[in-house]
């Protein structure tokens, strides 16, 4: 339901939380995040239930703080609000962190094929969403770059999504994918920011960029990056967010 992506200063923890904060008027029955802490180690935290119970959890179980992470509200659709189904999902045995609004309508489908070329892939959730987790993680086996292996897997899915990808070998990186779903980049100084709608991002920048239908953008610290799904870079338009978020 509601998304946060951060890649810059090492206050990953603070961000995503505040902009899931701002994000909490949408509505929603769960919260996570995934954060690559500063010494490489991938912290998650997810529960059911308000975004409160995620904040005390992280206060008495803190994550190690880093750079790159990303925040997810559930409104859920496949499977019910539960601490497992709640996002961020993991793949690539635990490296990989995935979020995910929306519904993948062909992932019964996905899943089975997956299961038949990797037998040995546990499921933790009755999500749709995990699917994508875990085809992403493989597809990272092979490319090596988190970027490429989300473009293979958004190529397969169909339905409406927006997905966040971070991975702790490739540290330092978001990637999204949109396709019928909202998807919008925060330009900071040293620093960039995804959102599902600018409220994510808007206490740190009124600078931002649309990302069109069909389109994966990857951030770092002092990058941004649009290509369509197969590749092939896109122009993206900057403007201002003048209203109040
Ligand atoms: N379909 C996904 C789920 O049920 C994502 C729902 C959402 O958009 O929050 O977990």
């Amino acid at each position: 339901c509601g998304i946060v992506g951060y890649v810059g200063g090492n206050r990953s923890v603070e961000v995503l939380l505040g902009g899931l904060r701002r994000l909490e008027y949408r509505g929603y029955d769960s919260a996570g995040i995934a954060v690559i802490g500063a010494d490489g180690d991938l912290g998650l935290r997810k529960h059911a239930g308000k975004l409160q119970v995620l904040v005390d959890d992280v206060e008495a179980n803190p994550v190690q703080d880093g750079p790159t992470g990303i925040g997810h509200t559930r409104w859920a659709t496949h499977g019910g609000p539960t601490d497992a189904n709640a996002h961020p999902h993991l793949g690539d045995d635990g490296r990989l962190a995935l979020i995910h609004n929306g519904i993948i309508e062909n992932f019964a489908e996905l899943k089975a094929e997956l299961l038949t070329a990797h037998p040995e892939t546990v499921f933790t959730s009755e999500t749709d969403s995990e699917v994508a987790a875990h085809l992403v993680g493989y597809a990272f086996r092979e490319t090596g770059d988190v970027t490429e292996a989300l473009r293979r897997v958004v190529a397969q899915l169909h339905g409406a999504f927006t997905l966040l990808v971070l991975h702790r070998d490739q540290p330092g990186v978001v990637v999204g994918a949109r396709r019928n779903s909202p998807l919008v980049i925060g330009l900071g100084d040293g620093e960039n920011f995804l959102g599902s709608d600018v409220a994510a991002f808007v206490e740190y920048t009124r600078r931002a960029l649309a990302i069109g239908q069909d389109q994966v953008v990857t951030i770092t610290a002092e990058s941004v990056s649009v290509t369509d799904f197969e590749g092939n870079p896109v122009e993206t338009e900057e403007f201002e967010v003048t209203w109040d978020a």
